[in-house]
C-alpha cells in the first residue's frame, strides 16, 4: 500500500549560495566526476490528466491532494531566464515533462521563447516534450509552429484493457495512437514511444508493441521500472531486465545492436536484422548509465535536481525572485554542479536502502522523467 502523504522534505532549506566572486559561463561546466551539463529537463506542471500506476497512484494523488498553487509554478519568462543560464553553461537540449506538459495553459508561447535561445556557438537548442499523448493530436500543429522540434510519447500498451488499468482514468489506445500520428504528420520527428514495462502488468503486451511500431517512423523503447519517488510501492521482482526484453522480441524478430548517438544516450538501441528500424531499451535498473549522466532538472517550482533520485532540490527560483542578478545566478549554478557526485542507479541496492534514514525521494510527477 502506498504511503498518504507526500512531503517533499526540502521545502525550508535555505537558497544556494551565491559565491563572493562571479564568474562568467565558459560553456563548460563539469561536475566532481568530470560529467557536463548537456542536458536540461524542465517540469512545467505538477498536474496530470492520468493517474499511471508506477507515477501517480490514485490513493496518494487523489481529490484531496495538494498541488502547487500558480503563483509557486515558475512563469514562462522565469523559465526562459533560467534556460538562458544554463545554455550559457554548456546546455544543448531541453526536454519540457510534468506531470503532463500539454496541461499547462499556452506552453506554446514558452517553447516559442525557449526556441529563439542559442548556444554560445550560435546553435539553435535540441528542444522536445515528453507526453502521455492524449493532447497531442489536438496540439500538435501549434507545438510544431512554436519551434518544438520532436517529441517522446509514453504508451505502455496496445491492449485497451491493460492501458486503461495502467492510466486508471479509462483512456483509449487508439486517442494516444492519433496523438503520435498528428506529431508526425506536422514533423515532429523522429518520435520516441516510451512504453514503461512492469512485471505482470503490461509485459505481455512488449510483443505486440514490438510488432505495431516495427515499420512505423516512431522509435520504440521499453523503460525499466523504476524506484523513483516514494508511492509507487516499488519492488524488484516487478522490473524486468532489459536484456529479457531483447531476448523476447529477438526470438521472433531478430535484432543486432547498433551503437549510441552520441556519449550519455539513456537508450541502448538495437535494429531489426531485415530492415523494420530500431527499438531501444533503457535499463536505468539493471545497468545504471550514471557514469555519463549530463542530466539538471528543473522543477515545476523553480529547484535545481542533479539527479533524478535526488531527495533535495536547490531553489534557484529563491535567488531569481529576490533580485538576483544573471551574474549571482549563473555563478550559484556553476557551484552546484562543480561538486554534483550523483550516481544512485550504480550505487543502488536491492532494497534501495542507500538514503538516508528518513529521506523521502521527490515524484516523477514533480520534477519530471
Ligand atoms: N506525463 C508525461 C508522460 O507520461 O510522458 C511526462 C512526464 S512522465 C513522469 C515522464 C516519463 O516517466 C514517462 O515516460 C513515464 O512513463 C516515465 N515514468 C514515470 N514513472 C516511472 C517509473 N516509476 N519508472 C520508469 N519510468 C517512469
Ligand atoms: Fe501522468 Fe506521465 Fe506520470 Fe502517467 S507517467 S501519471 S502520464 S506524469
Ligand atoms: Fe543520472 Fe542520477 Fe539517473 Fe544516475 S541515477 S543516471 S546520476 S539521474
Amino acid at each position: 500500500m502506498a504511503e498518504k502523504i507526500i512531503m517533499l522534505g526540502d521545502a525550508l532549506s535555505p537558497p544556494p549560495a551565491v559565491p563572493s566572486t562571479l564568474e562568467a559561463p565558459t560553456g563548460l561546466l563539469s561536475d566532481a566526476l568530470a560529467r557536463p551539463l548537456h542536458d536540461l529537463r524542465i517540469s512545467v506542471t505538477d498536474r496530470c490528466n492520468f493517474r499511471c500506476v508506477y507515477c501517480m497512484p490514485k490513493e496518494v494523488f487523489d481529490k484531496d491532494y495538494a498541488y502547487l498553487p500558480q503563483g509557486a509554478l515558475l512563469s514562462f519568462e522565469e523559465i526562459t531566464r533560467m534556460a538562458r543560464l544554463f545554455v550559457a553553461h554548456g546546455v544543448e537540449k531541453i526536454r519540457l515533462t510534468g506531470g503532463e506538459p500539454l496541461l499547462r495553459k499556452n506552453l506554446e508561447n514558452l517553447i516559442g521563447m525557449l526556441s529563439e535561445l542559442r548556444t554560445p556557438s550560435g546553435q539553435p537548442l535540441d528542444l522536445t516534450l515528453t507526453t502521455n499523448g492524449s493532447l497531442l493530436a489536438k496540439k500538435a500543429r501549434a507545438l510544431k509552429d512554436a519551434g518544438l522540434n520532436r517529441v517522446t510519447v509514453s504508451l505502455d500498451a496496445l491492449d485497451d484493457a491493460v492501458f486503461k488499468r495502467m492510466n486508471d482514468v479509462d483512456f483509449a489506445v487508439a486517442d494516444v495512437l492519433a496523438g503520435i500520428d498528428a506529431a508526425h504528420a506536422v514533423g515532429l520527428g523522429p518520435i520516441k514511444v516510451n512504453m514503461v514495462v512492469k512485471a505482470g502488468m503490461n509485459d505481455q503486451e512488449i510483443l505486440p508493441m514490438a510488432r505495431y511500431f516495427k515499420g512505423r517512423p516512431a522509435i520504440l523503447r521499453f523503460i525499466e521500472y523504476m524506484d523513483v519517488g516514494a508511492s509507487n510501492g516499488w519492488n524488484l521482482a516487478e522490473v524486468i531486465p532489459s536484456a529479457d526484453v531483447v531476448a523476447r522480441i529477438g526470438a521472433e524478430m531478430p535484432l543486432e545492436p547498433i551503437g549510441a548517438n552520441y556519449a550519455g544516450e539513456t537508450a541502448a538501441r538495437w535494429r531489426y536484422a531485415d530492415g523494420g528500424g530500431e527499438v531501444g531499451v533503457i535499463s536505468s535498473v539493471t545497468q545504471a548509465f550514471c557514469k555519463d549522466c549530463s542530466r539538471a532538472r528543473l522543477s515545476t517550482e523553480g529547484k535545481l535536481y542533479t539527479c533524478l533520485f535526488a531527495t533535495r532540490g536547490h531553489d534557484l527560483r529563491a535567488l531569481l525572485r529576490a533580485g538576483r542578478s544573471d551574474a549571482e545566478m549563473s555563478s550559484a549554478i556553476a557551484q552546484l554542479w562543480r561538486v554534483r557526485d550523483d550516481r544512485y542507479s550504480e550505487t543502488r541496492t536491492i532494497n534501495t536502502s542507500g538514503l538516508e534514514r528518513g529521506a523521502r525521494r521527490v515524484e516523477m510527477s514533480y520534477i519530471g522523467g
